[in-house]
């Protein structure tokens, strides 16, 4: 039997985070890895509001591009110009980034064992079973599932995960065409509450890719279509195609059980408005090392509780607005969607979003259209209750 303090499964991102922090505290930490590689293939388009640096190490040298702004597309194309003078976001080489999390675990004390693929784990002893090597056995006081939308630890737990698919095309226009300092997200109807996005890695080439809850075919003939359509992709080549899923958050899901805590997507620690999950699975490694921490001390298993407490208590109102706007953005026509647009171009909302927007939490830039006003001229009286409501 191979026994740990910890056993973290999955090398993902949040897994090596979140084994740096435990194994730094001197706790004895292996990282259960399926995979050959930390890394591959890319599933993501590497956007990370610049909170990013208060919450993990990101060397600049991972760092593909600075991001100033967005113009926000409307179905036809009405265009919203937000921004501000400094840096917002950062697009990063994902692969590289996560092998060096992976590394910086490794520097910290933590094993990272590869191809090794978990097959089933048991919560009440601690017990972790492989797929492929059944007379490897290791057990761990403690469980941390970080492996991912279809978590095999979660499935211990929760009801199976609901997932969106996504699907990411690498162009390359072989001449300076892209403007860097700005993302490119497009809005529709058909796809919503997911969308489009352009994110320009050099002048010459861009991140294009969309999520929502359709299967991949059809991602990929929406992706292609948008790509013929739009005349400033004319002439692009595909270089590489992705694929990947974005966990459905749910607020009822359970991420402590027994000896075991899930974190990361695991636990559908994403965004529900733009699926994004890096910064929110740091944040969350970070309580759940803090606790889990604790825990190995006093050798207490009762204190593990404590991580979804804190959770919740620091994200649920974030959460619960962000499933609002996205609950309200799949209700919208293309029509809707126009009129919105051109509301907010006539309201002046591009310098109010331009101040009190946040990739990583719109409660507050909610809160400022509230007081303006704003949201009684674009959306039904309805609608705007029902989100004014949650600050009561
Ligand atoms: C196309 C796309 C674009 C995205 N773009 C962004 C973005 O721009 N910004 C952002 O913040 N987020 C983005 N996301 C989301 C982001 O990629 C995830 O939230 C993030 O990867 C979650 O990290 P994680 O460590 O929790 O899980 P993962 O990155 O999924 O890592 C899980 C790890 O566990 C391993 N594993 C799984 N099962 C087992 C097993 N049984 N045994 C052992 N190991 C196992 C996997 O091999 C993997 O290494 C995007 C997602 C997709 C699909």
């Amino acid at each position: 039997m191979n026994k740990f303090d910890v056993i973290v499964i999955g090398a993902g991102p949040v897994g090596s985070t979140f084994a740096r922090y435990i194994a730094n505290e001197g706790f004895k930490v292996a990282i259960l890895e399926r995979k050959k590689e930390v890394g591959v293939p890319l599933q993501c388009a590497g956007l990370l509001g610049k909170k990013i640096k208060d919450i993990n190490i990101l060397p600049d040298k991972y760092i593909l591009n600075k991001v100033y702004g967005a113009y926000l597309h409307s179905p036809s194309n009405t265009i919203l110009k937000v921004g501000r003078k400094d840096p917002q976001a950062y697009v990063i080489d994902r692969i590289a980034y996560d092998k060096f999390l992976a590394e910086q675990a490794v520097d910290a004390g933590a094993k990272l064992l590869l191809n090794h693929k978990v097959k089933d784990v048991n919560i009440k002893t601690g017990e972790v079973y492989l797929e492929n090597n059944s007379n490897k056995i290791f057990q761990g006081k403690i469980i941390v599932g970080t492996d991912g939308h279809a978590s095999k630890v979660s499935d211990k737990f929760n009801p199976k995960t609901k997932s969106v698919m996504a699907a990411q095309y690498l162009l390359d226009m072989k001449k300076d065409v892209f403007d860097m300092d700005n993302v490119n997200p497009h809005v529709n109807s058909n796809i919503s509450p997911g969308f489009i996005w352009m994110i320009p890695i050099s002048k010459s080439m861009a991140r294009v890719g969309l999520f929502a809850n359709k299967d991949y075919n059809k991602l990929n003939h929406i992706l292609k279509d948008f790509i013929h359509d739009n005349i400033l992709y004319k002439n692009a080549t595909i270089l590489k195609k992705y694929q990947g899923f974005i966990p459905v958050y749910n607020p009822k899901k359970k991420i402590v059980k027994d000896r075991a805590i899930l974190i990361g997507d695991a636990a559908s620690q994403v965004k529900p408005t733009t699926g994004g999950g890096l910064i929110i699975g740091f944040e969350c490694a970070k309580i759940a090392a803090n606790t889990v921490s604790k825990t190995l001390q006093k050798e207490d298993i009762n204190i593990l509780k404590k991580y979804e407490n804190e959770y919740r208590k620091r994200f649920k109102n974030e959460l619960k607005v962000q499933i609002e706007v996205q609950i309200i953005f799949k209700s919208l026509t293309n029509q809707n969607l126009e009129y919105m647009f051109l509301k907010l171009k006539e309201g002046n909302a591009e310098n109010l979003i331009s101040e009190y927007g946040d990739m990583d939490s719109q409660s507050i830039l909610i809160k400022e259209m509230i007081k303006n006003r704003l949201f009684f001229s674009i959306l039904p009286k309805l609608l705007t209750r029902r989100i004014g409501n949650l600050w009561k």
